[in-house]
């Protein structure tokens, strides 16, 4: 018969720990150590503490940044869960010299740390900059919609804030009248508790939106219409996306195609982007302290978020060279002319008024036959509609009154006027020549245009899917914008370490 080994569990041992072996030379967190101990400056935070005469001695800074900073390249962004890692795990053991800082004191840190981040940022980013890491040759801006620590419920504009809390005030007087007549006949004492701490909390919350309305304005988007509020964090803003709508911000990313180096990282509360193009390269000068020469040597390309006329002005007057698509820009190119072949078949209804397509239009001859096969007539030869030149038909009356297609091709089968059709010639000269929006288009659509304009997708969206996918941050856990924009700066941070390790210092 086979004999085993006793084990028990029952027993305790002590093992020796070196906490300075634990972190291993070439492991991410022996550089994270390096990074800070040598390269960065934790005093930047000294003068937040205010105990040289009394007090308890606090947590060193340079200890709460390596927990902070290893936590979250680990996409673990809980305080109570970095304190349990703390007490738990060997390796932070190690990192933070068992030094097992409280929850609070690690969300007080990240929460109040805003500027000092901005600082870090900077000194990472300069690393980055000395080990040959940022090649400043072409620039990718783009960003990148998160969900942040706030409901999408609870927004709206001042009139619909309105009427929600006095749909909630009358439901609080609904439900008081109905305690009264309960009252009257006596009910089982759990139910009335459970009435009342509904009617408590109804209450509560409508006084809370009358706080919010009291103090606040209807909020004013980017193109200065009225947009939703947020009572929880005013700053974030309801935007859509692929995944549907949240309530969240926009983190704006400014990378540096060499190793994908983030050079500038800014959060909005935001889904449009048009006007964010200018803070961004500002910013990614600034944080690399470029003159106006090295600026124009810079090849900057942005998605057709990014684009629009005052984008293109700003472009032009600093002289540089960017590379921003239109909405138009893939129709145009060859290389995508049966792109759609792969777009997932919908069962939506299919579009029931003809195309244009279904016109024969002869441009030569000057002669247009509609779908119903009738010849209709020339209009005009050439006019002009906004910056775009068309030659125009229309069907004969007679035709047009009696057609089976009627309901197919005029806008409401009560119209009386014939069907009239445009088929679009060009732009206008005038136009081709002074519009900037024409001449961008004409080098995106160059064959150097579109080679420059393919390098932004692998430099920019590789960013968001370490960060979201690999690192795995995928909300912000923060509320305003400050604090946002310092945590966005914090992960792009992470990220610019991430490069370090693999790139500079030789990481596995
Ligand atoms: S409505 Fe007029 S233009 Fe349209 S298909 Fe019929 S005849 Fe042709």
């Amino acid at each position: 018969m086979a004999r085993f080994k006793d084990y028990s569990y029952e027993q305790m041992t002590m093992l020796p720990v070196s906490f300075d072996r634990q972190i291993l030379p070439g492991s991410f967190e022996y550089n994270l150590t390096y990074l800070i101990e040598e390269c960065l400056d934790p005093s930047i935070f000294h003068h937040r503490y205010k105990n040289d005469d009394g007090g308890r001695p606090a947590y060193d800074p340079a200890i709460l940044l390596k927990v902070v900073l290893l936590a979250y390249s680990k996409g673990i962004t809980s305080s109570r869960k970095i304190e349990q890692l703390c007490r738990d795990n060997i390796l932070f053991i190690a990192i933070s010299a068992n030094s097992q800082p409280h929850f609070t004191t690690i969300a007080d840190f990240i929460s109040s740390s805003h500027q000092e981040i901005e600082k870090l940022f900077l000194q990472v980013l300069m690393v980055c900059d000395q080990e040959g890491l940022i090649g400043k040759d072409m620039f990718a801006i783009d960003g990148c919609k998160l969900p942040s620590n706030a409901s999408k419920e609870w927004s709206g504009t001042q009139a619909d804030l309105k009427k929600k809390k006095l749909k909630m005030e009358k439901a609080v007087r609904r439900m008081l009248s109905k305690h009264r007549e309960v009252d009257k006949h006596g009910l089982d004492e759990t139910i009335v508790e459970r009435q009342k701490q509904q009617c408590r909390k109804l209450a509560k919350t409508a006084k809370k939106i009358q706080a919010f309305l009291d103090s606040h304005d209807d909020r004013k988007g980017v193109s200065g219409r009225t947009v939703q509020s947020n009572i929880t964090d005013n700053d974030s803003a309801k935007m859509k996306t692929s995944h549907g709508v949240i309530q969240g911000y926009t983190g704006v990313a400014t990378v540096d195609a060499k190793h994908q180096v983030i050079v500038s990282a800014q959060a909005h509360g935001q889904g449009q982007e048009h006007n964010l193009l200018k803070p961004s390269l500002e910013s990614a000068s600034a944080n690399l302290k470029l003159n106006k020469q090295e600026r124009r040597q810079i090849k900057i390309t942005a998605d057709s978020g990014y684009h629009n006329l005052s984008a293109l002005q700003y472009l032009d007057q600093e002289k540089l060279d960017g590379y921003i698509a239109d909405v138009g820009f893939r129709s145009r190119d060859p290389r995508f002319k049966d792109y759609e072949r792969h777009k997932p078949v919908t069962r939506l209804k299919p579009k029931e008024r003809f195309t244009s397509n279904e016109f024969k239009v002869d441009l030569k001859h000057k002669t247009c036959i509609c779908p119903a096969g009738n010849a209709m007539w020339l209009q005009c030869e050439e006019t002009k509609i906004g910056n775009s030149l068309f030659m125009k038909f229309q069907g004969y009356e007679n035709d047009c009154r009696h057609c089976h297609l009627r309901k197919r091709c005029l806008r409401s089968e009560q119209q009386k006027s014939p069907r009239q059709f445009a088929v679009k010639l060009g732009n206008t000269k005038k136009h081709q020549q002074t519009s900037l929006i024409e001449k961008m288009k004409q080098k995106i659509d160059s064959a150097m245009g579109r080679h420059i304009y393919s390098q932004r997708l692998g430099t920019v969206e590789p960013v968001f899917g370490n960060i979201t996918s690999s690192i795995g941050f995928k909300r912000f856990s923060l509320r305003g914008k400050q604090k946002v924009n310092g945590q966005w700066q914090l992960i792009s941070m992470i990220h610019n370490i991430l490069k370090i390790h693999r790139y500079a210092w030789n990481g596995s």
